[in-house]
């Protein structure tokens, strides 16, 4: 019988595998692969979406008014330059599929976050990775890479799973060396966690774009606390916003998700105290890992790529992790199979990961 067959691009892709959260057997368990925020949900975004139960029969409001204007408010923008998504994920997938597909090109870095190989793959873009210097974007290999056929060039700022960042002065030269119909998506989902002062999440860069060609992406699952609700947002000049509402679902945020986010974005101090949480721990979560032996890649997200330097060690280690109940998130899918990236929790639970792994140092290869 002849089943009915997707585009062949589509069967190319390997499906992302998200952080799992149960290990058969253990009880207990501690789950840091999936660079959720520390502190749980904001308790006045729990509170919203509770109080969204008695209008789930309602739609949403489609243009997200209130949402798009809670975070302009919040980050000095203008909510007519807003576009808001079903998770970062989803308006990063819509860009990839808006401007690239058959034919064109997308150029990423070597370890550059999973999904724009997926949405890429998918979309049916030649994916070009680019290599790295010591697990940081290289402005001039992205560059040269960039072909006639590229349309679109992605970048993690900090860069999920390495943590590194690419300076502003950086970051601006690749979109000056750029030309102007390339769309440059600056994906700073971490953004908040960013302790290094010469650092541009890139709202300064879509503004002083005269061709339009850049975009930001944000996301609540990080900081905000609201992973469970996908709530992402994109910053574009008009042109991009216009692309984005042309190929969004028309209620492609959920009600409580918009509710919850305008409550996080209200919480006060939450950000200020998560950050300093995750600035101070995720030094002592480094620090207590190298201690112990491990080599830990600087990074400016709530999260750390520890090495272990070949596969089976890492794998090792993981396994350690598990036998204790702590969820880490291996790499072998972006292409550093001796490393594990772990997110940076709560005190105790950076505690227990360092214990874990210092006496499984102690045991020796
Ligand atoms: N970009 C990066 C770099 C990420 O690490 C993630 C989360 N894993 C996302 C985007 C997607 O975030 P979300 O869809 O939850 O907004």
């Amino acid at each position: 019988m002849a089943a009915p067959k997707p585009r062949p691009s589509i069967l190319a892709v390997e499906p992302y595998v998200g952080g799992e959260s149960k290990i058969p057997g253990v009880n207990r368990i501690v789950k840091l692969s999936s660079n959720e925020g520390a502190f749980g949900t904001p308790p006045g975004a729990a509170a919203a979406i509770a109080a969204m139960a008695q209008e789930a029969h309602r739609y949403p409001d489609g243009g997200a008014q209130a949402l798009r204007a809670a975070i302009g408010a919040r980050f000095g923008l203008d909510p007519a330059r807003i576009v808001v998504g079903n998770g970062s994920d989803e308006l990063l997938a819509l860009l990839i599929l808006a401007y690239g597909g058959e034919g064109t090109e997308l150029v990423m870095s070597a370890h550059g976050f999973l999904m724009y190989e997926i949405a890429g793959t998918w979309a049916g873009c030649r994916v070009i990775k680019v290599p790295e210097r010591n697990l940081t974007a290289d402005v001039d290999g992205l560059l040269a890479a960039v072909g006639p056929r590229t349309r679109i060039v992605m970048l993690a700022n900090p860069n999920n799973p390495t943590g590194s960042l690419l300076p502003a002065p950086e970051v601006a030269r690749l979109r000056a060396g750029l030309r102007e119909d390339v769309l440059l998506v600056l994906d700073a989902a971490y953004a908040e966690y960013v302790t290094r002062p010469d650092y541009d999440p890139g709202a300064a860069l879509v503004d002083a774009s005269p061709a339009g060609n850049v975009v930001m992406t944000r996301t609540f699952s990080k900081v905000f606390g609201l992973g469970g609700m996908r709530l992402g947002w994109a910053y574009a000049q008009p042109p991009v916003v216009d692309v984005l509402n042309r190929v969004r679902g028309p209620f492609n945020v959920n009600a409580a998700a918009m509710a919850a986010g305008i409550a996080a974005l209200a919480e006060p101090g939450w950000v200020e105290r998560s950050v300093a949480h995750n600035t101070e721990w995720r030094a002592r979560l480094a620090e207590g890992l190298r201690a112990a032996g491990i080599t830990v890649w600087p990074s400016e997200g709530n999260f750390v790529l520890a090495d272990f330097g070949a596969p089976a060690r890492a794998r090792a280690a993981d396994e350690a992790l598990r036998a204790r109940g702590l969820i880490v998130r291996a790499m072998g899918a972006y292409g550093l199979p001796g490393c594990l990236r772990i997110t940076v929790g709560t005190g105790e639970e950076c505690t227990m990961v360092i214990e874990a792994l210092a006496a499984f140092m102690r045991a020796g290869p």
